[in-house]
């Protein structure tokens, strides 16, 4: 089947596109045979009992044994409703830049009417504990309402180390809440919304739980349960109310997003199969695989701290004067394979190889030799001993 993504010019695929962004990534082929299902009456006792199974199956691959709000929505409406929920017009929020995402995330707030202070960052390093101690200890009279971090930066490959920044507010006894973004790392990376302290975590179904784009979710902690009560900025559709007992009685306010809860609950099943220790170190294993190739062919891994790395992908920085995005170009027309892109202050000097979701050795080394006939097409001396690195960290685990 030719790939609809391929310029019309291409020679025709002689297998599958290779999805290799990270998210939305492969959907498994047991949950694409899930979502063809037939969709049945949402208001039913059919659709009660899978709403209720996989709301409650949710709460370990969160960490949490609180409420979960899930939503017909992006991941962007995840934020949103993070911040309706749980805060008034003119509260000050603290947003650290580690990419493209978290400065997303800081434009969505501040279109909402909040007071937000960027901490400043490089993109290459993630939250830094020390500052935000720093900048509590500036704010005796506590304007800081919330805090709001990124924990898989997916423009950069950067991670935040959540539980140092919880132990700054802690530490500072700053009443802040703290959101969380797991976008791209819930599913694939060790998460704990209980045990880390944290008031809200975000996530989406496209990246970790190997889902098509189309659910939001909010984790939501007691504190945050308690801002909900008081906060003011206004709230229709995102409103956690009606959401928070969903576990109980399999109920939606609206009509939900059917199919893809049939997917879900066949992407949980996965993940238990595999165990989800299990899923963290094959993660951590391809991103150790990836970076060893990216080092092999003499490129530069962009994060730029080693206890940093981010597990589900690795962001490239081409060398001054190459240009990501015709490699990128190239590599999908010959090797019929989607690379992510270089985002914001990124663009065209990174290229991005997503390594999350269903993902076997094989493929990854597939995806790989694909990247490395794609340098030396592009006319990038790229030495093979990238590949062969590669696989001598697949093997030797
Ligand atoms: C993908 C992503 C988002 C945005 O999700 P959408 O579904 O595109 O709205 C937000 N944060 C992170 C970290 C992401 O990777």
């Amino acid at each position: 089947m030719n790939s609809p993504l391929r310029q019309a010019s291409s020679l025709p695929s002689t297998g599958r596109h290779f999805l290799q962004i990270p998210g939305p990534t492969n959907v498994p082929d047991p949950v694409l045979r899930a979502l063809a299902a037939p969709t049945i009456d949402h208001r039913g006792p059919a659709f009660a009992e899978l709403a209720r199974r996989v709301v409650t199956r949710l709460g370990p691959v969160f960490g949490t044994t609180g409420p979960i709000a899930l939503y017909p929505s992006s991941g962007t409406g995840a934020w949103e409703a993070a911040l309706v929920n749980t805060l008034s017009p003119g509260d000050r929020v603290l947003c650290f830049e580690t990419g493209h995402f978290a400065v997303l995330w800081q434009e969505l707030a501040e279109r909402l009417g909040l007071d937000v202070e960027l901490v400043p960052g490089d993109w290459r390093h993630g939250a830094d504990p020390a500052t935000l101690a720093a900048r509590l200890a500036h704010d005796p009279q506590h304007r800081i309402k919330a805090v709001c971090v990124v924990h898989n930066e997916t423009s950069t490959g950067v991670t935040s180390p959540v539980p140092l920044l919880r132990r700054a507010l802690d530490e500072a006894a700053h009443p802040a809440l703290f959101l969380v973004d797991t976008v791209s790392s819930l599913g694939s990376t060790d998460y704990r919304h209980d045990e880390w302290g944290v008031d809200v975590t975000v996530a989406g179904s496209q990246k970790g739980l190997m889902l098509p784009p189309g659910l939001g979710f909010n984790a939501l902690g007691p504190r945050a349960l308690e801002a909900h009560r008081t906060a003011r900025l206004p709230r229709a559709y995102w409103d956690w109310d009606p959401l928070l007992d969903t576990a109980e009685h399999g109920r939606f306010p609206y009509t939900p997003a059917t199919n893809l809860l049939y997917g879900l609950d066949v992407a949980l099943d996965l993940l238990a199969a595999e165990g989800l220790p299990q899923v963290f170190a094959r993660h951590a294993r391809h991103a150790a695989a990836t970076r060893a190739a990216v080092r092999g062919w003499g490129l530069t891994v962009l994060c730029a701290d080693p206890r940093a790395h981010s597990s589900t992908l690795t962001a490239v920085l081409m060398p001054d004067g190459q240009d990501a995005d015709a490699l990128r170009a190239t590599v999908l027309d010959r090797y019929d394979m989607s690379l992510g892109n270089g985002l914001g202050r990124l663009a065209g000097r990174v290229f991005r190889i997503g390594h999350l979701g269903q993902l076997s050795d094989l493929h990854l080394a597939g995806a790989l030799a694909g990247v490395q006939m794609g340098l030396a097409a592009h006319g990038f001396p790229a030495d093979p001993a990238g590949l062969t690195a590669a696989l001598d960290v697949m093997s030797a685990a």
